[in-house]
């Protein structure tokens, strides 16, 4: 007998993934391809016009004067503290709950990472913190954008701009972005971007860049990614080799011009699973991720909060069913082993610690379709409320509705 014959119908077996590049990649193979041929037959692997293009393309995207492209998010992180000159006995100020690069990019140039506490309800670095925390040491603050929405960029700038230190965006989740109509990276001194796959524009690698509007941060961030050289074999400062590819920026310069149609269905998806959560009560047990007034969500991931300790089995649950999740971030940067000498306590952080400990990713990519979210909430339904039945939850109303750029499969 066919093991599907066995396993109930196909609609309740088959996975979900948390990400699914596949159905973003299919309709521009082509495309892709003949980009990577003409890259091949210039040769020009390194920088070139290929990257040059890319970089105009997101400087404009974002509101900035100037783009530099470099080899990852990580160290477009890495380049902008080096362009601020932060070095040791430096402090420069960022949320605790973060990717791990936020807080490497500033150890790795001898400097001291000093972790602020976020917003329970944005995930991003509280203005209170960075004024708690901002000293005679501090060189930089980093607000990150985290899982696609912007920090309180107005309130962190003015007290950064009163304290003579320098503002850089960890945007690697949030091109595209919006605080009060104006975009992510454009709203600090520098913008660090990513281009990791997962990330709303991903490349076929790895890739980063930063932006600035600051002509003396664009010239030296140029500097700085070609080891510092200039003339060439003539180095008038330390830099590092962090070159983005020709092939990747042609990958992204096909990419790019989608981006606005997949931000939208990422917020159409974000928009369907609170109808569906709310039609099925589950925002009474749940956390549910909110845009905030004056802010365009990009949704690079879609976060709930699950308290009271069972997020842990929710994700397992979910994993039974094949629906991906994952946990960004199960542990607070200031809890982390290679910290430890940082000295901070249990206990110091405590929304990063509670955030640590009940966050949990569905999946939100652009390409997830209307079943498919039912049948993560549907299943989510299922470890709250029992086996309470489809008829409790969001009906055929939401799968009549027409999604845009659907692949035809
Ligand atoms: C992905 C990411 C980075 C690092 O980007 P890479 O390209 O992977 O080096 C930095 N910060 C945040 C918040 C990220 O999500």
């Amino acid at each position: 007998m066919e093991p599907s014959q066995t396993a109930g119908p196909p609609e309740k077996t088959a996975p979900v993934p948390l990400l699914d590049l596949s159905r973003q990649l299919r309709p521009l193979r082509g495309d892709i391809l003949a980009a990577i041929a003409r890259v091949c037959d210039s040769g020009q692997f390194c920088l070139g016009p290929e990257v040059q293009r890319l970089e105009e393309n997101i400087a404009r995207y974002c509101g900035a004067e100037y783009a530099v492209g470099c080899a990852s998010g990580s160290d477009a992180l890495l380049l902008a503290l080096m362009a601020c000159d932060v070095g040791p006995g430096d402090e420069v100020i960022l949320p605790s709950f973060t990717f791990f690069a936020t807080a490497s990019a500033v150890t790795r140039l001898g400097a001291r990472p000093v972790f602020g506490d976020i917003d329970p309800v944005s995930f991003n670095l509280q203005p209170a913190e960075v004024e708690r925390l901002i000293g005679p040491a501090t060189k930089a603050v980093v607000p990150v954008h985290l899982f696609g929405q912007c920090a309180q960029m107005d309130t962190i700038g003015r007290l950064a701009e009163g304290a003579g230190v320098a503002v850089i965006e960890d945007a690697a989740q949030a091109l595209g972005a919006e605080f009060h109509g104006r975009r992510a990276g454009g709203l600090g001194g520098a913008g660090c971007f990513s281009f990791y796959p997962s990330k709303n524009l991903g490349g076929a690698g790895d890739g980063g860049m930063v932006t600035t509007s600051d002509p003396e941060w664009a010239d030296r961030l140029t500097l700085l990614r070609t080891h510092g050289m200039r003339p060439r074999y003539f180095h008038p400062v330390v830099g590092i080799n962090s070159r983005l590819d020709a092939f990747q920026a042609a990958v992204l310069n096909v990419k790019l011009p989608h981006l606005e149609r997949w931000a939208a269905m990422r917020r159409a998806n974000a928009r369907r699973y609170a109808e569906m959560f709310t039609d099925g009560r589950l925002d009474r047990v749940l956390g549910l991720p909110a845009e905030l007034p004056g802010r365009r969500h990009v949704w690079n991931q879609y976060v709930i909060r699950v308290p009271d300790g069972r997020r842990d089995g929710l994700k397992a649950f979910l994993a039974e069913a094949r629906i991906g999740s994952e946990i960004y971030y199960p542990l607070g940067l200031h809890q982390q082993e290679c910290f430890r000498h940082l000295g901070y306590a249990t206990g110091d952080l405590p929304e990063t610690e509670r955030a640590a400990a009940e966050v949990l990713a569905l999946p939100i990519f652009a390409e997830l379709t209307a079943e498919e979210q039912q049948r993560v909430v549907r299943r989510i339904e299922a470890f709250f409320h029992g086996s309470s039945g489809p008829h409790r939850l969001a009906g055929p109303n939401f799968l009549r509705r027409p999604r845009a750029g659907r692949p035809s499969t």
